[in-house]
Parts: structure tokens; C-alpha cells; sequence
């Protein structure tokens, strides 16, 4: 059978049906295995597999660019009831093949790790409720995708909402936050209602798998094999100790630069630094052509990947109505395209996005030699993955003035690596705190399933982390952050993988700022490794340390607030 016949343009792949696929699967399943073949069957597997999943990734890129369209939705659906768990099955039978041989193949040995854990979880009982999880989070996008504010005489989306939060004047941001929230308010039962449904179903999910709780299945299914929950607990007590001071001093600067009594939700966007919000660009156009110049600069190959995504249409960058919220980069791994999708808001914070998102297509890119498919693509660990994408962030933040072609001039640069920087250092008590809530909810199963219990418990958590915000009268609004938080719902336990990165890439940046061309060198050598070490390993590649403890972040935080008090003699 002849695997390179599979399609590999998008229209001949979202023509597939099931039985188009199974011949495929069936042959593989059948083919006697010996060391001699195993690469090629390798090979196949990968061109099979990576064909089923950049058809799934397609139909999900679909949804979320038009999340109105039901022909769309249709497909999306139809995959995940007739090809989604047909493929799943099909795909365990080869790995406990595979397993079952004891062939170990020279460079698998990651993967073979990978297959083992994933072997270990699974339960065909789980296919039909893994589908019904996916629909729940359609659901929640959907919801949160369709909320909008009439602003001005005009409707507005949730997301350009945020941008308002830049004005200057502060009684229109609050004016602005207020219908914002009051907006999302409005769906308060709504989404407590959608996500009691959530989390029985993860619980079932995590019994059909044989594991003794939730986060024990998630842990295996994230490979999480180089740190524990007591890791990440550490990791939360040493941002408590070193980051929410830091993160004080952040807010506490703000609040002197705005000449306030105390900073409020609606206060936490503006610019404290300027009386007029940084306008980087004007035009979708003008904002591509300045990211290019960027990218350019830091690398030539960059340039050039960058310039393909523009020629290719692999770029979504405006907002709009019944456009999924958030920012994301997907990978198409037959083609080795990334799809970058983002909200942009015309503030310095898309030039931010662009860089992140920008780190993980160009991964994509980099990676698309690896030989096989279960080494290179979806086995990448995410806590590397951001490291990327952050890494990017910085080692490109000497680019960004218009003297390379970028955004900004040489005050607003410094006005956004201020920016950047105390962005970083107050993200951290947040993500501990989202990170926390989500150990919480999965350790308290009961609780954790009732959505008022869940809304006391991160208020709870939100006193312990964040530090510095003053949300009084506001107690709601608080305890209802994390309906916003689309993690909590459609990656759980998904969130920490940023706040290690992060220290992983002020690391790589730290290394850059005493040698720029060497370190983005081995950026890029670290990035063309995909996922054929483990993690540890990928960091040491990177020049960093995989770590949780107050020193290294203490290390990490000093250089940030060094160069912060750098920019503020540019200003
Ligand atoms: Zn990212």
C-alpha cells in the first residue's frame, strides 16, 4: 500500500471519510513487524497520522475563524463522532503493536515513553466522552465568542472591549470595564451551568482509565514525567515569597504614576508611563510588513518564514464578530504550516502576541525535519514550547524601534519592555493562582464540581496571589474571573507549562543579553530538536535551567527588575 498517495492538499484532506482512512490503519495493523521494517512502518504510521490530524486541526482552525457557521460546525462534529474515535482506537492498536513488539528503534526512545504513558490511559469507554467534552468546549467558546457590548452606539466584541482599557481618561475605562463585566456577568449561570457539567465528565474520564483521580490521568496525559504536583506546589510558594512583592512593586509604581489612591480592575491596561496610548500601527498590512521587519532582524530564516505565512494565508490577525476569542498557533503537519490566529486590538499588546505566536510557528517550521511524526509534532512538551514563544518575546525586543523597521521609537521601546517585563512579573502570581485552583478543584473533586464552591475558592486564592489590585465592591467580578479563563475549560491543567517557560526564557533572554547572535543560534538549534529529548534536556539545550525554587527565580526576577529601572532613564 502506498502511503504517499494519501492527499495532502486541505480540500482532498477535509474530503476524507472514515473509510477512506481504514485500508490505511488496517494495513499497518497487519504488517509482521521486525527490525528490519520498523522505520518504514514508522514512516507510515507518521504520514497516516499526520494526515488525521491536520484534517482535525483544519476543521478546528474553521471553527474558531467563523464560529457562526454551522456548515462548519457540521464537519467539525461529524469528525469527532465518525473519524475522531474510529482514528483513536485504530491509533491504540498500533502503539500496543508497536509496545508489543519490544522494538525499541535507534532516537524513539522519547516517544516510546510517550506511546507507553498514553498506552497506559487508555480506555476505549473514554472515546464517546473525550467527543462529548469537545462539544462542551465548543460550547464555551461559542458563549464567550458570541458576548457583546454596545459601546458608544456601536457593538463591540469582548475583546475589542480590552482595548478600551488603554484610554487614558479613567472614567471611560471604568465606564468600559463596567459593561465588559456586566456582560459577562450576564452569563454567570450560564457557564457555572457548563462547567458542572465539565467536571463529572473528567472524573468518568479519569475512572474508565483505571487512574485514582483526575490529575493523575491529566499528568500522564500531558507527559509530565520530569516534575510532580509537589514540584508545582514549591513553584507556587516561590512565587508567593519572591514574585508578589515584586509584582507590588509593579502596581505600587503604577499607582504613584497615576496618581491614584489605589489601583482598580479598570486601571491594570493603561499606559502609566505616557498621557497617550501607544498606537504601534495603523493598518492589518502595516502591522504584518513591521512583525516581518522584526523577524528579519532577528533572524534571516525567520524573515523568510514569516513572508511565506503572509504569501500562504496562514495568517488571522483582526478581530471580529463570531471570531473565537484568544490567540493561538496550530501546526499543520502534513504541509508543516502553522495557522496563527489573534484578536489584534491595535495596542502594543498584538506586537507582543506576534512575537509569542510567531516563536511557536516558526517551531513548527524548524521542527518539520524530525523524521518521525510521534517524535516532532504532537509530542512536543508545552513547557518548552512556551519557552519558544517567550523566548521570542524577548531575544526580539532589541527590533522592535523603527530604526529596524519596527514599531516603536526609542522611549515608546522602552515604554513596552517596561511594559513586557512587569507584564511577566505579574503574571506569575496569576498563573499560580490559576494553576492552584485547578489542583484544588481536582484534589476536591466534590467541590470542585460545584461551581458557587469554585467561585469562593479562587476568591480565596486571588487574596493569596494577587496582591496589589484593589477589587473591592467588585467581589463578583473577582470571583468570577476564571469564567474568562478558556484554559480551565478546554486545556485542564494547562496553564503552569507558562509560568515554567517563562523562567526557562528569561533565562535564554538573560543569555542573549551577554551574547545576542549566540544565543539565538542556539534558540534555533533547540527549536529544530522538536521533541526528540526530554524536557531537561530541551532546557539545558536552551541554555536554562528546568526549574521551581525561589533562587532561580530570584535570579530571574532581579535581571527583570534591573532592566526595567534601564528603560526608565530612556523614558
Ligand atoms: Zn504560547
Amino acid at each position: 500500500m502506498n502511503f504517499q498517495s494519501l492527499p495532502t492538499d486541505a480540500k482532498s484532506i477535509l474530503a476524507l471519510k472514515w473509510t477512506d482512512y481504514e485500508p490505511y490503519y488496517k494495513e499497518l495493523e497487519t504488517r509482521e513487524l521486525s527490525s528490519e521494517n520498523i522505520n518504514a512502518w514508522l514512516d507510515d504510521w507518521s504520514t497516516l497520522a499526520s494526515t488525521a490530524d491536520e484534517h482535525y486541526w483544519r476543521l478546528y482552525i474553521a471553527t474558531t475563524v467563523n464560529t457562526a457557521d454551522k456548515e462548519v460546525e457540521d464537519q467539525y462534529n461529524q469528525y469527532l463522532e465518525k473519524i475522531q474515535p474510529a482514528a483513536k482506537t485504530a491509533e491504540q492498536q498500533l502503539k500496543e503493536k508497536l509496545l508489543a513488539s519490544g522494538l525499541s528503534p535507534k532516537g524513539f526512545e522519547t516517544a516510546l515513553r510517550r506511546i507507553q504513558a498514553e498506552a497506559e490511559i487508555f480506555s476505549e469507554e473514554n472515546l464517546p466522552l473525550l467527543a462529548e467534552e469537545q462539544k462542551l468546549v465548543t460550547d464555551y467558546n461559542k458563549l464567550i465568542g458570541s458576548l457583546t457590548v454596545m459601546w458608544d452606539g456601536e457593538e463591540r466584541t469582548f475583546a475589542q472591549m480590552r482595548a478600551v482599557l488603554y484610554e487614558t481618561d479613567r472614567s471611560v475605562r471604568l465606564r468600559a470595564w463596567e459593561a465588559a463585566e456586566a456582560c459577562l456577568l450576564k452569563q454567570r449561570q450560564n457557564i457555572n451551568e457548563l462547567w458542572e457539567k465539565f467536571v463529572p465528565l473528567r472524573l468518568k474520564i479519569a475512572e474508565n482509565a483505571a487512574m485514582p483521580d483526575y490529575r493523575a490521568y491529566m499528568w500522564k496525559q500531558r507527559f509530565r514525567f520530569d516534575y510532580s504536583p509537589e514540584d508545582c506546589k514549591s513553584f507556587h510558594a516561590a512565587i508567593e515569597e519572591v514574585v508578589v512583592p515584586a509584582a507590588q512593586r509593579v502596581y505600587e509604581r503604577r499607582r504613584q504614576r497615576l496618581g491614584i489612591e489605589a489601583v482598580r480592575p479598570w486601571d491594570i491596561y493603561v499606559d502609566p508611563l505616557g498621557t497617550t496610548p501607544i498606537k504601534p500601527y495603523e493598518t492589518i498590512d502595516e502591522f504584518k510588513s513591521k512583525s516581518h521587519a522584526i523577524f528579519q532582524q532577528v533572524d534571516p530564516k525567520f524573515g523568510e518564514y514569516f513572508q511565506i505565512m503572509m504569501d500562504e494565508g496562514l495568517l488571522d490577525l483582526e478581530s471580529r464578530k463570531n471570531k473565537a476569542p484568544g490567540a493561538y498557533s496550530l501546526g499543520l503537519h502534513v504541509v508543516h504550516r502553522p495557522f496563527l490566529f489573534m484578536n489584534n486590538i491595535y495596542t502594543s499588546l498584538d506586537v507582543q502576541t506576534i512575537l509569542h505566536e510567531g516563536g511557536h510557528a516558526f517551531h513548527e517550521f524548524e521542527r518539520a525535519h524530525v523524521h518521525f511524526y510521534q517524535r516532532g509534532e504532537i509530542y512536543l512538551p508545552a513547557e518548552f514550547a512556551e519557552v519558544a514563544s517567550m523566548g521570542m518575546e524577548l531575544i526580539a525586543s532589541p527590533y522592535k524601534t523603527k530604526e529596524y523597521g519596527g514599531f516603536y521609537t526609542e522611549s515608546e521601546a522602552a515604554r513596552a519592555m517596561i511594559e513586557l517585563l512587569e507584564d511577566f512579573i505579574t503574571f506569575w502570581p496569576y498563573m499560580a493562582l490559576v494553576d492552584a485552583f485547578q489542583h484544588w478543584i481536582y484534589e476536591n473533586p466534590t467541590e470542585g464540581s460545584d461551581a458557587s464552591r469554585c467561585e469562593s475558592k479562587w476568591g480565596e486564592l486571588w487574596d493569596r496571589f494577587m496582591i496589589g489590585i484593589d477589587y473591592s465592591g467588585w467581589e463578583d467580578v473577582k470571583k468570577t474571573y476564571w469564567h474568562r479563563q478558556s484554559h480551565l475549560f478546554d486545556g485542564p491543567f494547562y496553564y503552569i507549562e507558562y509560568g515554567l517557560a517563562l523562567l526557562g526564557a528569561i533565562q535564554v533572554w538573560a543569555n542573549a543579553r551577554k551574547d545576542q547572535k549566540k544565543a539565538v543560534a542556539e534558540y534555533r538549534k533547540v527549536l529544530a530538536l522538536g521533541a526528540t529529548v526530554p524536557l531537561p534536556q530541551l532546557f539545558a539545550a536552551a541554555g536554562a535551567k528546568f526549574a521551581f525554587d525561589a533562587d532561580t527565580l530570584k535570579e530571574a526576577v532581579n535581571l527583570m527588575e534591573e532592566v526595567i529601572g534601564d528603560m526608565e532613564t530612556k523614558l
